[in-house]
């Protein structure tokens, strides 16, 4: 994160504006909304501070600043042609401990400018981290028609009653359960469309409902795939369900950018490799997700592509069945179809293939037990998880089977993941490529003549030219957004 993004309380502080343009005008007003007393320096004001004069917290002081003009003030914004005085009264501002924002000149900033949506109480402010203060603007267009003004109404009305629901309503998670049941049904439909009156005495008629209510809340498991890595591969349903979560256990595949989707405030629970190389049995995972539901936690159970897909997700569930835990299960794309999309080697083609089997190349005890017959149908694309340290097993064991040496055969190392790389042999090459480009995994094994069609289908390029590599040092455009 390349800024902090907090909200100020400024009401009844005192904060400077240099300079008497439209920029400092609008910071001027901006602070006069949140309740700052604001003392704008200036010889002359534009016609843009018309408005402004009328307000009681607004001084217009037709001279330079002194230091003394600066006491107390948190913040102060500049915003003048005049390069002597930005420098002086940066300066000025600066000794008196305040923070200071100097339009157009990101690197004199302390604090960018976000885009604002103002549906007071309700208030969303976008940053690119000055990276792109025209997309800043974009998404706040955006946001502005996805979001009624209405919203501002129900965040005023739940501002209102939030003391009541608290003292009604003392445990945290129910209270939390209470709000989001408020938030989905009829009370929210009623202020969203202007009704607040029957809002309001809905409301009120809930709290006591809610106040009364001595059962524990039922807790409940979602079993959600994530996908292979790219968040961008989150089902809407799986983020729904990630942003209600109470806790959320993943292990070593869940991608940390999926990750940071996750509810924020949720406990996060790490049940992949410990530190001496050995898997959680998944015995005590199963346990660990009865316990927390029967403690009437909503728990996330976050699972690397799709949960049923080589995942264990099914023995997962059926102990909370046994157990009488609710549960839903959400899929996900496995990493077997994003390796293929990001590849660029569709699984099936109307040439190559009319089926495509999915197994696991891992081996107990070293020994690989595949059905071989099977995998080695003409026509028919094989997708192997967990194959990469067996490659060498694997590819021989194909060719000793009958399969030609030189059967098109690929490895998709980290798909669909910014890392992501693709190694293109053939059963008799592969392994010895795999290991010379020291593949870490996870890894996907795809075989078949369909791997052929990469030449032609390749567009996943990561950090080369095809798709813009993420901005790493943003070159901060502007000190406004
Ligand atoms: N449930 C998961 C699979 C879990 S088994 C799914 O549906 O995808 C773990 C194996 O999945 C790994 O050994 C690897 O073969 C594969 N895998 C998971 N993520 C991957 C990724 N981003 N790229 C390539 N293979 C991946």
């Amino acid at each position: 994160m390349r800024d902090l993004p907090i909200f100020l309380d400024m009401r009844g502080r005192p904060a400077v504006v240099v300079g008497g343009g439209v920029v400092a005008a609008r910071r001027a007003e901006l602070l006069v909304r949140s309740g700052a007393r604001v003392t704008v320096f200036a010889r002359d004001l534009g016609d843009e501070f018309f408005d402004l004069r009328a307000s009681p917290d607004f001084r217009h002081a037709p001279r330079d600043p002194t230091p003394a003009d600066f006491a107390g003030s948190a913040l102060c914004f500049i915003a003048t042609e005049d390069g002597p005085l930005t420098e002086a009264a940066r300066a000025m501002a600066k000794a008196a401990g305040a923070l200071v924002n100097v339009a157009d000149r990101p690197k004199m900033c302390d604090f960018i400018m976000p885009s604002i949506v103002d549906r007071s109480p309700l208030v969303i402010a976008v940053s690119t981290g000055g990276a792109s203060p025209i997309l800043g603007r974009m998404l706040k267009a955006r946001l502005e028609t996805m979001i009624p003004a209405a919203y501002g109404r129900l965040a005023g009305l739940m501002s209102g009653l939030r003391g009541r629901v608290a003292a009604a309503i003392a445990e945290p998670v129910l209270r939390r359960r209470f709000w989001e049941t408020v938030l989905e049904g009829p009370i929210a439909e009623a202020a969203l469309a202007g009704n607040e009156e029957a809002a309001s005495a809905h409301l009120v008629r809930e709290i006591e409902r809610w106040g009364a209510r001595r059962d524990a809340p039922e807790g409940e498991v979602y079993l959600v795939g994530a996908g292979p890595g790219d968040p961008d591969l989150v089902t809407f349903r799986a983020l729904r369900l990630m942003q209600k979560a109470d806790v959320v256990l993943y292990d070593r595949l869940t991608d940390e950018r999926v990750m940071a989707l996750v509810r924020r405030e949720a406990e996060r629970i790490y049940v992949g490799k410990r530190p001496d190389n050995h898997e959680v049995p998944q015995e005590e995972i199963s346990a660990l997700l009865v316990r927390l539901a029967k403690q009437g936690k909503r728990v996330l159970r976050l699972k690397g592509g799709d949960p049923f897909m080589f995942g264990r997700g099914g023995e997962e569930i059926e102990t909370l069945a046994e157990h009488g835990v609710p549960f839903q299960v959400c899929p996900g794309v496995t990493a077997a179809i994003g390796a293929s999309a990001y590849a660029g080697i569709p699984l099936t083609h109307r040439d190559h293939a009319q089926a495509c089997v999915f197994v696991t190349g891992h081996g107990k005890d070293g020994r690989i037990d595949l059905d071989w017959p099977a995998l080695l149908q003409p026509r028919q694309t094989v997708a192997i998880y967990m194959g990469l340290r067996n490659l060498e097993a694997l590819t021989s064991e194909f060719i000793a089977r009958g399969a030609s040496p030189d059967l098109p055969a690929a490895i998709v190392d980290n798909a669909t993941r910014p890392n992501q790389r693709v190694v293109v042999g053939s059963l008799g090459t592969l392994a010895a490529k795999a290991r010379a480009a020291e593949l870490r995994g996870p890894s996907i094994v795809i075989i078949g003549t369909v791997v052929s069609l990469r030449d032609r289908l390749e567009w996943y390029a990561p950090g080369a030219g095809a798709i813009a590599p993420p901005l790493e040092t943003p070159a901060r455009a502007a000190g406004a957004e």
